[in-house]
């Protein structure tokens, strides 16, 4: 081999057809750490890590025999000292001398490869960082979803205690507490709007001997439908209430005095008339409508001493807190 191809800065290799090494130039054996006498005439495998000896039979030695040549091929070789090198390898295929050599040049892709290695380890790291990631956000996700259902059925069990607190048990009305509230506010509400308002407050006749007679069991199922009635005789804006045991109330906003007579007219009637079993129902009610410098004890004060004055004046009736003599 001449000078300058022993040491060319590249590798030069010729195999026969069996796989031989037939010459190998200084520049490889140098790369590989051997002496010529080590691999001349030894198969090309003693420089090939198992890896790479099965694609050299399969792919690159059909190839050759194909084509001729081979262009770019990625192989790893293997030092003396058992160290994989990776060379790229461009091999040509030629009868010289009436033999048929495979003549490869090799050229090592160290730095290459090992920018290649780095690129995919960043490349895995960021894969990684990028799975833990989501999988954090997944997470974040998750515990936010269920925070919003906690605050959700938190809401609910607190509308639902609000709903109780102000909730008559038996009839499912408002409560005092609630009505005295709702007094306020509208009183407050009336007196900006300049619009009237009246309050009645409806107490059972002789309910004691309803009880007496048919039993407290009866007395609360009454209690009940009476409830529904004064439901039923609400309009949207009416607020009606259970004020103590027997007795009852309703908030007409923007009601004023004789439109609160005839609505209580018309509630004590349906009532006398209801087909209540076994007994009759009457109920007395006391009306007082807002004027100027009420407060919500005035107010209800005045309605009180109305339905005073009907269950004096013989109870089944109406009366208006303007007309008490
Ligand atoms: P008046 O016509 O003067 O109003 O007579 P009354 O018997 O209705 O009034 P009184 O205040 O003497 O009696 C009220 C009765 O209402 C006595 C009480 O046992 C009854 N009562 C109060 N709350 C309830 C209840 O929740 N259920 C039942 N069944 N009865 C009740
Ligand atoms: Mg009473
Ligand atoms: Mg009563």
């Amino acid at each position: 081999m001449d000078e300058q191809l022993n040491y060319a800065p590249c590798g030069y290799l010729s195999l026969s057809d069996d796989g031989t090494i037939r010459t190998i130039n200084q520049t490889l054996l140098s790369l590989l750490g051997y002496d010529l006498y080590e691999l001349q005439g030894k198969h090309v495998n003693t420089i090939l890590p198992v890896s790479s000896r099965s694609f050299y039979q399969l792919y690159f030695f059909p190839m050759i025999k194909l084509q001729e040549q081979v262009e770019e091929m990625y192989l790893t070789f293997k030092s003396k000292t058992n160290n994989d090198i990776p060379i790229l390898l461009n091999a040509l295929r030629k009868k010289r001398n009436g033999e048929i050599v495979n003549d490869c040049v090799l050229f090592q892709i160290k730095n290459r490869y090992e920018y290649e290695q780095s690129l995919l380890t960043v490349k895995k790291e960021t894969e990684k960082r990028n799975r833990v990631k989501s999988e954090q956000i997944a997470e974040l996700d998750l515990l936010r979803r269920e925070l919003e259902s906690k605050q959700k059925e938190l809401l609910e069990v607190n509308a639902q205690l609000q709903k109780l607190a102000s909730t008559d048990g038996l009839t499912g009305l408002k409560n005092r507490r609630s009505l005295q509230e709702d007094l306020t506010s509208n009183i407050s509400l009336s007196t900006r709007l300049s619009q009237p308002l009246s309050l009645l407050l409806l107490d059972i006749d002789h309910f004691k001997r309803i009880n007496d007679t048919f039993g407290h069991l009866t007395g609360d199922k009454i209690l009940q439908e009476l409830g529904v009635l004064l439901t039923e005789e609400s309009r949207k804006d009416d607020i009606s209430a259970r004020y103590g045991g027997e007795e009852f109330a309703m908030i007409l906003p923007n009601t004023n005095q004789a439109d609160a007579i005839k609505i209580a007219e018309r509630i004590r009637l349906r009532i006398e008339s209801e087909g209540w079993t076994n007994q009759t129902i009457t109920i007395s009610i006391g009306i007082a409508t807002l004027t100027l410098g009420d407060t919500v004890d005035t107010f209800q004060s005045r309605a009180d001493q109305a339905l005073y004055s009907s269950k004096n004046r013989g109870r089944n009736r109406v009366t208006h807190a303007c007309c008490i003599e």
